[in-house]
């Protein structure tokens, strides 16, 4: 294990519930470093690029309109094992099937509207920082 650094995204869902603070104090009390942190909210565009992979899935246009819905928190965080830790925190992309004490277990509605996102491997993680913070900002 080496420190890593990941990205992650408060859903609008979460953000417009008011949950923001209770997630990034789940986050930061599961030991993540607070590398970055700016609420800004997505275009089309931007959503349809971010979740790329997923556009022949039959749930993609229901994915960028959710994303797209309202504002939402993007993260750069820091942590031994950040990737795995996240997913981790985070808990299943189905809140039925997420164990107790994670953060889908406790705020997610279902399993589009799940309220967090993480990167789930150390390259999407870079791609997804590249994404929204330029390196020179992350403290
Ligand atoms: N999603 C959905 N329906 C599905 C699977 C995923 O609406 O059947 C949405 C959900 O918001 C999820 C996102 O698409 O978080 C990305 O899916 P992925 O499989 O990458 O899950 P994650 O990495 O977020 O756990
Ligand atoms: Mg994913």
């Amino acid at each position: 294990m080496s420190v890593e650094r990941t990205f992650s995204i408060i859903k609008p869902d979460a953000v417009a519930a008011g949950q923001a603070g209770e997630i990034l104090a789940m986050i930061q009390k599961a030991g993540f470093k607070v590398l970055g942190l700016r609420m800004t909210r997505l275009t089309e565009t931007q959503a349809q690029g971010f979740y790329a992979v997923h556009k022949e899935r039959p749930f993609f246009e229901g994915l960028v309109k959710f994303m797209t819905e309202g504002p939402i928190i993007v993260m750069a965080l820091e942590r031994e094992d950040a990737v795995k830790g996240l997913r981790e925190v985070m808990g299943a992309t189905n809140p039925a099937n997420a164990a107790e004490g994670t953060i889908r277990k406790r705020f997610a509605a279902n399993i589009e509207r799940n309220c967090i996102h993480g990167s789930d491997a150390p390259e999407t993680a870079a791609q997804e920082l590249a994404f929204f913070f330029s390196t020179a900002d992350l403290l």
